[in-house]
C-alpha cells in the first residue's frame, strides 16, 4: 500500500484537571499539541514504541508548553509555535507545514483572541484550536480582543462543516449550561447535553467535535442569530447595534455566570 505511512490516528491523553494533550500518530510520525505536561505523552510514546517527531503548540499559557523542555531533552524533536514560545520555528499563521514523516502538511491559521498570538493547526480534516474554540464555548480574552476573537471564530466557521474541533479543554458541559441560558429553545442544545452526559458518565471524552454540530448549539457561533442577541439585551438591559459589541458582552455574561 501507501509507502509514506498509515493514516492519521489521533491519542487522547489527559492531563491536569480538564486538559487533554492530542498526539498524532501515522506509522513515520508522532505529532504532540499543547503538551503541557511531558509525563503522559511519555508513557504514550513508550507504549507505541515510537519517539516525538514534532511539537506544534497554540500558545503559550502554562497548560500547554509545561512540557515542552523535558520532551524536547529526550526526543530532540522541533517545535513549531508563536514569538512568546521557545520555538524552532516561528509562526504566525498563513505557513505550511511539511513536518518529515507526517503523510498530510499543515496548515497553521492565526485565531487570535484568548490571546493576541494565539495559533490553531489544521491537518487533513481535523482542527486543533487550543484555547481559541471549545464544545459549546470559547476561550476568555487575555490579551487578545473580542473583535480578535469574533472574526477568529468566523474564520473557523468558514471551514468545511466537517472539520473535526479538537480543543484543549473538557470544558463541555460547563459550556451548555450557559448555552441552555441563553437558547433555553435550543433543541440542539438538550440533545448535546444529553450526549455529553452520556459520555462523562461512561468515563469518555465528549471531543471531538464536528464544525457542523457547534454552528447548531455554541452560543459564541452564534452571536449573529436573533435568538442569541435578544437573550444578550434582555441580559445586559439596553439594546445594542455592532457585532462586536453583542459578541463581548456575551463572553462577559459567561465569564460572570
Ligand atoms: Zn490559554
Amino acid at each position: 500500500m501507501c509507502s509514506r505511512g498509515k493514516l492519521l490516528q489521533v491519542l487522547t491523553l489527559p492531563a491536569f484537571n480538564d486538559n487533554y494533550i492530542w498526539l498524532l500518530v501515522e506509522s513515520t510520525a508522532t505529532v504532540v499539541v499543547d503538551p503541557g505536561d511531558a509525563q503522559p505523552v511519555i508513557a504514550a510514546l513508550d507504549e507505541l514504541q515510537k519517539p516525538l517527531s514534532a511539537i506544534l503548540v497554540t500558545h503559550h499559557h502554562w497548560d500547554h508548553v509545561d512540557g515542552i523542555a523535558e520532551l524536547v531533552e529526550k526526543y530532540q524533536c522541533p517545535v513549531y509555535g508563536n514569538t512568546r514560545v521557545s520555538a524552532d520555528y516561528l509562526l504566525q499563521g498563513g505557513e505550511t507545514l511539511d513536518i518529515a514523516g507526517l503523510l498530510q502538511k499543515v496548515q497553521v491559521l492565526s485565531v487570535p483572541g484568548h490571546t493576541s498570538d494565539h495559533l490553531a493547526y489544521l491537518i487533513g480534516e481535523r482542527l486543533f484550536s487550543g484555547d481559541t474554540l471549545f464544545s459549546a464555548g470559547c476561550g476568555k480574552l487575555f490579551d487578545g480582543t473580542a473583535q480578535q476573537l469574533l472574526n477568529s471564530l468566523e474564520q473557523i466557521c468558514a471551514l468545511p462543516e466537517q472539520t473535526l474541533i479538537y480543543p484543549t479543554h473538557e470544558y463541555t458541559q460547563n459550556n451548555l449550561r450557559f448555552a441552555k441560558a441563553v437558547e433555553p429553545d435550543n433543541v440542539w442544545v438538550d440533545q448535546r447535553i444529553e450526549q455529553a452526559l452520556q459520555l462523562r458518565g461512561q468515563g469518555l471524552t465528549t471531543l471531538p467535535v464536528r464544525l457542523v454540530d457547534e454552528k447548531r448549539y455554541n452560543p459564541f457561533l452564534r452571536s449573529r442569530e436573533n435568538s442569541v442577541k435578544v437573550a444578550i439585551e434582555n441580559h445586559i438591559g439596553r439594546s445594542l447595534n455592532q457585532d462586536v459589541d453583542f459578541f463581548a458582552e456575551l463572553r462577559r455574561w459567561k465569564d460572570n455566570f
